[in-house]
């Protein structure tokens, strides 16, 4: 007799989908789960029941129609299905045997989005902290490189990944945007990894591409902008992208994925990957990069650009773009507020001109849509539109309401 409880029960899967559209009844925390493990389980149904008022009902909701504050985007339902194909398959990239198909719909999705960013493979990894961290050790062992330089702007994971690595990390000044000052590279680069940032997580600024190849490996973290090469309209803003060595992407941001996905790409990925590969005696073919076990994200990935296509996805990604420069429309043309600068990459940077209300503006404001980011000169208001579901009516009503009550 089979453990039923590896084998479909229809009715409590329904109920668990039902549970999810329903969003959950109530916020209350877990005050309802046992402090220590159980010593007898109540069976799956119950734990669903138990579970689904503090886990759906107490979540934020990416998708609602003020959500803006953080780069996590909604995820399409298409992704939710094959999430759940994913864990019932439980499939092992590290191993062809275990994922004979897997390992496949990864290459397909590496083969369709590498030649929109000019590289020529890759593979996939649980964000970008672990992308720039593996770019930067293909780069220490590709081109011998001793040290990584970047702006000081740059996301926390590439001094992370230099600290790893044992490469001496050189935080360069930037302009007031928050890009790259190109007059603050050193001389000679000839030994160091540079890291461009095309979309930085704090202001959304892009670095001057134009520098990419002057340092013996350059690696661009495009975590959170690289998917606007996607679209038509927005691609020529990351024009020279494509001459990099090595490229992050965070899909569980502008791809609208579920958490933890994200590629790292390489121009010439054959040596790249030979580069970081071990072999080991259980192992039929080298494990390459930083995870050992790896899971099938490829496939909701695969099943989202199936189902929208290049186009579908370029469009959700413009109607961010076009929140994005309404809002910032809205904000320039008030004489109380300040624009940092014009959104190149769908963050809006804003503060009020009297700036001592930064942080009571902010608590004004309903805490879906607008976060906190501190730059040189202090506090700003924060909006990423990574959701193509604001309402930008809704918007505006709040940010009147907020100002109203300084
Ligand atoms: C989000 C982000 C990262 C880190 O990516 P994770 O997917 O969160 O690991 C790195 N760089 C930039 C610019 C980011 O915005």
């Amino acid at each position: 007799m089979p453990d039923l409880d590896f084998i479909l029960d229809r009715d409590a899967l329904a109920h668990a989908v039902e549970l999810m559209v329903g969003g959950g009844s109530c916020a209350e925390p877990s005050a309802s789960l046992p402090v220590s493990l159980p010593e007898t389980g109540i069976g799956g149904r119950a734990a669903l029941d138990l579970l689904a008022p503090s886990v759906l009902g107490g979540a934020s909701r990416l998708g609602d129609a003020g959500a803006m504050a953080h780069m996590d985007p909604p995820t399409p339902w298409i992704t939710w299905a094959t999430t759940l194909w994913n864990a019932s398959l439980n499939q092992n990239l590290l191993h062809p045997a275990t994922a004979p198909v897997a390992r496949d719909v990864e290459k397909r999705v590496i083969g369709w989005l590498a030649p929109y960013f000019g590289m020529d493979g890759g593979h996939m990894v649980p964000g970008s902290t672990i992308a720039n961290l593996t770019a930067l050790w293909a780069a220490r062992e590709r081109a011998r490189v001793e040290e990584v330089v970047y702006a000081e702007t740059a996301h926390l994971s590439v001094s992370k990944a230099a600290h790893l690595l044992g490469l001496r990390a050189r935080p360069l000044p930037c302009d007031r945007e928050g890009a790259l000052r190109s007059d603050a590279l050193p001389a000679d680069l000839g030994r160091s990894a540079l890291v461009l940032t095309a979309g930085t997580t704090s202001t959304g600024a892009v670095d001057d591409l134009s520098l990419i190849g002057c340092a013996a490996w350059t690696h661009v973290d495009a975590a959170w902008a690289g998917p606007l090469r996607l679209s038509r309209v927005y691609a020529p803003g990351l024009a020279g992208l494509e001459r990099a060595d090595s490229i992050a992407i965070s899909a569980h941001k502008w791809l609208f994925q579920p958490k933890e996905s994200a590629l790292v790409l390489f121009r010439d990925a054959t040596l790249a990957h030979e580069a970081i590969s071990f072999g080991g005696a259980y192992l039929a073919t080298p494990n390459v990069g930083v995870l050992g076990s790896h899971g099938a994200v490829a496939v909701p990935l695969l099943a989202t650009l199936l189902a929208w296509g290049r186009e579908g996805l370029a469009a959700r990604i413009e109607r961010c773009m076009a929140i994005a420069g309404e809002l910032a429309m809205l904000i320039a043309d008030d004489d109380r507020l300040e624009l940092l600068l014009p959104p190149r990459t769908g963050v809006v940077v804003w503060r009020p001109t009297n700036i001592e209300k930064t942080e009571s503006l902010h608590a004004a404001l309903p805490p879906e849509s607008t976060s906190i980011t501190t730059l040189a000169d202090g506090k700003w208001l924060r909006n990423v539109v990574a959701n193509p579901n604001v309402d930008m009516a809704g918007v505006a009503t709040a940010l009147t309401h907020g100002l109203r009550s300084l």
